[in-house]
């Protein structure tokens, strides 16, 4: 499942990332190119826009319409149409935050020096984005993300 997140839900675009699914969001992108876009990749778009939405119905492309403020029940508005699965959050699966890319576990050795002295004492296991080459340790983006999925299986 491909998503496309509207400007507006970069948050969400993030979450989306971290959790495996490919979502491909821009800030800046006028409608005609998004549905463009979301029509040639078979993407699912997520927004907020509802001129985008109208749009997005009469190309026939499928989309869910957030209407909630509150991050936890958007997520539950994507969950109930597109039914995904958010049993396991791996940093194994995750993709990158900033550009959507896979990411590759990469050993502490190479980092030696890269980052902070302290981040490689306390984590064990890091990833390496193949895109852009950001680096991720279990404690930044997986753990909050733990606690986020925690809440909506709460809710759902
Ligand atoms: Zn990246």
């Amino acid at each position: 499942m491909l998503f496309l997140v509207d400007a507006m839900l970069g948050n969400i675009a993030k979450k989306l990332r971290v959790l495996g699914f490919d979502s491909e969001y821009f800030s800046n992108i006028d409608d005609s190119k998004l549905i463009e876009k979301a029509k040639n990749e078979n993407r699912i778009i997520i927004s907020r826009d509802h001129h985008l939405i109208e749009r997005a119905i009469k190309h026939n492309i499928l989309l869910v319409y957030i209407t909630k403020e509150n991050e936890i029940e958007q997520f539950l508005e994507i969950l109930k149409i597109t039914h995904l699965q958010l049993d396991e959050i791996s940093g194994d699966s995750a993709r990158c935050t900033k550009c959507n890319s896979l990411t590759s576990k990469i050993s502490k050795l190479e980092l030696e020096n890269k980052i902070p002295q302290g981040v490689l004492e306390y984590n064990e296991k890091f990833w390496k984005c193949v895109g852009c080459h950001q680096i991720y340790w279990e404690g930044t983006h997986i753990k909050n993300l733990q606690e986020f999925v925690r809440k909506i299986k709460l809710k759902s």
